[in-house]
């Protein structure tokens, strides 16, 4: 029987000991500064709470668009790309800008701004840190409420879309009137972060404002119910809204994210092949799944394409790297 040659050895030290060697390496741990940069464009996108209680403060709105989510119902310095889309819509306007900036940015980075940039993204890590574990969603349940956002979106569309087509061809008036304030969007109308950066400093700003002003006759029972009877019908709807999704955040990591984003819908798209996504080396990886349990997306990582994965829901938060005890884990790019 013709002898089998014997397998090559490896070369250098032992798998084990190897594994020791590259955790005694320096390694970037990234969540400080995730949470300054996040911090940074919190502060950035809250500008119209500053301008409401500060009125001195002189906050000007410039038109950068993003691809976060960041209300057009603010005077955030920055505007999210979808709510650009929608409002360029209704005034019957082609959104080249805003989708080309969807496009170039997800090519490049994927879903990067969502792990880094997004306020809303970043309000949701605030309240999974309060909570302090990342919990997870069964699987069949995850997987298939991962479509709803995906479905939303399509339905964002086809009103902002239609209404677009109606008001080029100059018969969108009476449409743009029935559809009253969904005629910007639906994520305009609804989404809980123009109710906080846009809705709630108004009212606050406004009646803090008054209540530091001296009133003559003092304030009266009948100011407070003329004050709640100024509410629309709409913003009690968002504040609901709002309530919703910090409960949802506090049960489920980025529940927004996750299950209802429409900005997340569109680069989860992008991200698929971005240039940017993440690698895991399969020596040092010891299948511990820590990276599984700390990815707030719930991405399943240990089934991926270790050369290189861009899973759609991954937002290149880098929370995977920070939390692999071999440090298997690195941004791949490109
Ligand atoms: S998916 Fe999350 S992080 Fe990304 S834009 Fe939407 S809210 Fe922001
Ligand atoms: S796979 Fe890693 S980088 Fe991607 S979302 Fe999960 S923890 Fe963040």
């Amino acid at each position: 029987m013709e002898k089998q040659p014997a397998p090559a050895a490896e070369t250098g030290p032992p798998r084990g000991l190897r594994a020791r060697l590259h955790l005694t390496k320096a390694r970037i741990i990234y969540w400080p500064f995730r949470t300054i940069v996040q911090l940074a464009f919190f502060v950035l996108f809250s500008g119209i709470g500053i301008v409401s209680l500060v009125p001195a403060f002189n906050g000007g709105r410039s038109y950068v668009v993003l691809p976060v989510v960041a209300s057009v119902k603010s005077q955030a310095t920055v505007t999210s790309t979808m709510d650009a889309i929608t409002v360029l819509l209704e005034n019957g306007l082609f959104p080249w800008l805003p989708v080309g900036i969807m496009l170039v940015v997800g090519a490049i980075l994927g879903r990067f701004m969502c792990g880094w940039i997004c306020p809303v993204g970043f309000l949701q890590d605030i309240i999974t840190n309060v909570k302090g574990r990342v919990d997870a969603v069964e699987n069949r349940a995850h997987e298939y409420w991962i479509r709803l956002k995906y479905v939303l979106v399509v339905i964002a569309f086809l009103l902002s879309g239609s209404l677009g087509l109606a008001v080029y061809y100059g018969v969108g008036t009476n449409y743009r009137s029935s559809l009253g304030p969904f005629a910007d969007g639906l994520f305009v109308a609804i989404a809980p972060d123009g109710t906080l950066f846009g809705t709630l400093p108004v009212i606050f700003g406004g009646s803090w404002r008054y209540l530091t002003t001296p009133q003559p006759a003092g304030i009266t029972g009948a100011d407070i119910s003329t004050w709640l009877g100024q509410i629309s019908a709409l913003t009690w709807l968002n504040i609901v809204i709002l309530i919703g999704f910090i409960y949802a955040a506090w049960r489920i990591p980025r529940f927004w994210c996750r299950y209802v984003c429409p900005v997340g819908a569109i680069m989860a798209v992008t991200q698929k092949n971005s240039m940017l996504g993440m690698h895991r080396d399969p020596v040092k990886c010891s299948d511990c799944k820590e990276c599984e349990t700390a990815c707030p997306m719930q991405v399943p990582i240990l089934d991926l394409d270790w050369k290189k994965f861009n899973d759609s829901e991954c937002i290149l938060c880098m929370a995977c790297i920070d939390a692999c005890p071999a440090g298997a884990i690195s941004p791949k790019f490109p």
